[in-house]
């Protein structure tokens, strides 16, 4: 484990030592509190051994996001006793529910513009983050992807929408915004961890402007071809005090922006083969004419036919935008 990590989770757990040796002190006989003093001394000590993060049964890693979110597991998923395995699934299935609640209406429309999302998680709850906000006479829309899946990066894809809700109705410049945002998401995050994001604010008349921090290309559809616009900074969450280049672009009536994730860009065929931007640029020529729901069918298929139906291992977002008259 890496020294910042080591560190990292040997405060966590000198914090949860010092509340419970309080509330004991208070609550003397409780014996909950005690059972727990008991696992957070058996996990310091087992930093202190090294074998902090390694399941007791297999002696592989323990997997690192749901260590994050409690650092006294002993096992792995595979290794869970039954009790903690349904225990597990009642909170997926839970937290699947609350992160559900989180997108924005399937029909989304405002003056001037439509927008169309697909949210697929790999497993019951996703790393991805969309949202679609109305404010000061124009709509904000976000797309990205926290790094990791799982548990661990749907908290932090919560923690986003939470951010963005809030400092949306601030009525900020842009590049303000987003400067906030990546502040207060450096602040809860550990190392390692960021989030690769597009924000952009669009007004009715056409008129957009974006910052893409660290994010795969932002498309621009159009009659004329498709323009791929590439990040404008680094990931949220990576440096606490970095500058965001804020960039515009004006989309005639019928043109559309399209977002996605790697989900898709990182799909891989039989042969190996990545599915990558340029077949995304591509189909998205083809599909230049179409509302944003044929797009979004249109791509769902081509996926399917490209990975030949194989399960899918990656958080899969995609969103389409398209202006209105
Ligand atoms: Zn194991």
């Amino acid at each position: 484990m890496a020294t910042t990590e080591q560190s990292y989770f040997q405060r966590e757990l000198e914090l949860r030592r010092e509340h419970l040796l309080s509330a004991s002190r208070a609550n003397a006989g409780d014996a909950s509190l005690n059972n727990l003093l008991a696992s957070v001394d058996a996990a310091l000590s087992r930093l202190q051994a090294g074998s902090f993060g390694i399941c007791e049964t297999c002696h592989d890693t323990i997997e690192a996001d749901r260590l994050l979110c409690n650092p006294l597991l002993r096992f792995c998923l595979d290794h869970l006793s039954s009790d903690d395995q349904r225990a597990l699934e009642r909170d997926l299935t839970l937290a699947a529910h609350i992160q559900s609640g989180l997108l924005p209406p399937k029909d989304w429309c405002v003056a001037g513009w439509q927008a169309r999302y697909h949210y697929q998680p790999a497993g019951l709850v996703s790393g991805d983050y969309c949202d679609l906000i109305e404010s000061d006479g124009a709509f904000l829309f976000l797309l990205g992807d926290v790094v990791g899946k799982g548990v661990a990066a749907s908290m932090l894809m919560s923690h986003l929408h939470t951010t963005f809700r809030t400092l949306a109705g601030q009525h900020l410049p842009l590049q303000k915004l987003v400067e906030l945002a990546n502040r207060l998401f450096c602040d809860s995050t550990t190392a390692g961890q960021y989030a690769t994001l597009v924000v952009g604010r669009a007004w009715p008349d056409g008129r957009v402007e974006y910052v893409s921090a660290g994010h795969l290309p932002l498309l621009h559809v159009s009659a004329a071809g498709v323009s791929a616009r590439e990040a404008t900074g680094v990931p949220l969450g990576m440096f606490c005090s970095t500058d965001f280049t804020v960039c515009e672009l004006t989309l005639a009536p019928d043109d559309m922006l399209f977002l996605y994730t790697d989900g898709l860009t990182e799909l891989f065929n039989a042969a190996g083969d990545e599915y990558g931007v340029g077949r995304v640029a591509s189909l998205a020529k083809r599909y230049a004419a179409a509302c944003p729901e044929d797009l979004i069918s249109a791509c769902l298929a081509e996926m399917q036919s490209f990975s030949g139906g194989a399960r899918q291992k990656d958080d899969l977002t995609l969103l389409a935008l398209r202006r209105v008259n």
